[in-house]
């Protein structure tokens, strides 16, 4: 008899696991780098050296495959590891676009590997519908897009980014980091590859760097990542792998929990007087608010950010204020954060001066909101 378990079962119960051999239920941690042959000098197990595989990346890599509706995935060692791979297959000459606001340490990157590989990179407004299609070029190999973008949570629209990229014969990846495959599913929409940072929400403990790639098809370009990541070595340990499985088990009550904090919060901040502006897209308020909602099944997410009334001072005095939300990078996990990322990214930096990011976690929404009530006050 067959029946349909949904993914959120599949994810609970680690793809259904349970040890052949001992019927555990939990799957082991494997830390060998070296596996053996048989008397054929076949690979038992089909992995020859720890660079290769792991029983363990496999095991999440079925996992993240299926929430995100693709046909395989890959773990890396972290998020940027595996946006180094992606970038890896673009040719001198090719053109890479992507949002002119967008996760910092990855445009970095991308401005890096441009100029010494020879490749276009250009950037786009993503708070203009219009702008991604003007800035398509004919040779645009890749597109790249955030949705919602950090930390504006502008939304982009999936599908007419897909079709634009087409086009031309390019692909389209989403950074999908900030928006789990509970709530989006970018190939549904027409993305031809996901990326997650594994750091954040599909772990979502802030205990392991991981990054994760999925894609729609089994192709050149795809065998061409999948070397790349065994031959640059930007490997996933395994406890590490273990850790972003176990993480994982909870990621739809957590996602869940998260957006309806993260909403409760920026309602109440909105009409708050020493508020100028909350970001986030599950705001009527929000310019993406109604392409969020296609875009966004399943909540918002736990990501807003809030316009302080005041400068770049007034906006860290509030950050540091806070009694217990606290002042750290990443996103994603149950923990709330906050941070300042005008400072945080630096003089060229594009993010307005009075903007504090929040990660909002799974603690009482009481407790977080009495807790910018009493930062605010100090302004
Ligand atoms: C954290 C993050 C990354 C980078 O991932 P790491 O795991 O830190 O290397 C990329 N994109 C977004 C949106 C992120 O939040």
């Amino acid at each position: 008899m067959s029946h349909t378990r949904s993914n959120e079962a599949m994810v609970v119960q680690l793809n259904h696991f349970v040890d052949e051999q001992t019927g555990a239920v939990v799957p082991p941690i494997h830390p060998a780098t070296t596996y053996a042959r048989d008397e054929n000098y076949e690979l038992i197990g089909g992995i020859r050296y720890g660079r290769y595989g792991n029983p363990a990346w496999t095991q999440v890599e079925e996992m993240v495959a299926k929430l995100d509706s693709g046909r395989e995935a890959k773990v890396f060692g972290s998020g940027l590891a595996a946006t180094t791979a992606i970038l890896e297959t673009i040719k001198a000459g090719q053109h890479v676009l992507a949002p002119q606001v967008m996760y910092h340490g990855a445009q970095k990157w991308m401005r890096r590997i441009a100029e010494r590989r020879g490749i276009e990179l250009s950037f786009f407004d993503q708070a203009d519908p219009g702008a991604l299609r003007r800035a398509i070029q004919k040779n645009t190999a890749l597109l790249w897009i955030e949705s919602p973008v950090n930390p504006t949570w502008d939304v982009i629209d999936i599908s007419d980014a897909a079709e634009a990229v087409h086009e031309v014969g390019g692909i389209l990846c989403v950074d999908a980091s900030v928006c789990s495959p509970v709530t989006t599913r970018p190939l549904e929409f027409g993305a031809d590859l996901v990326f997650h940072s594994g750091s954040k929400y599909l772990n979502g403990h802030g205990d392991v760097l991981a990054g994760v790639v999925v894609t729609r098809d089994l192709n050149e370009r795809w065998d061409e990542i999948g070397a790349i990541r065994n031959l640059s070595g930007g490997v996933l340990g395994s406890f590490e792998t273990w850790l972003l499985m176990r993480g994982m088990r909870t990621l739809y009550l957590r996602f869940e929990r998260q957006s309806q904090n993260a909403l409760a919060f920026a309602k109440h901040f909105e009409a708050h007087p020493l508020v100028e502006k909350v970001l986030y897209p599950g705001l009527e308020s929000h310019p993406g608010y109604q392409l969020a909602k296609r875009q966004m099944n399943k909540g918002f997410g736990g990501m807003l950010s809030i316009l302080v009334k005041g400068d770049a001072h007034k906006a860290q005095r509030v950050c540091c204020a806070l009694k217990l939300i606290l002042i750290g990078a990443s996103l994603g996990g149950v923990e709330s954060l906050v941070e300042h990322r005008a400072s945080v990214e630096g003089p060229d930096s594009v993010v307005p001066k009075n903007l504090i990011r929040f990660s909002i976690g799974i603690e009482p929404i009481d407790e977080l909101i009495a807790d910018l009530e009493q930062a605010l006050s100090v302004l």
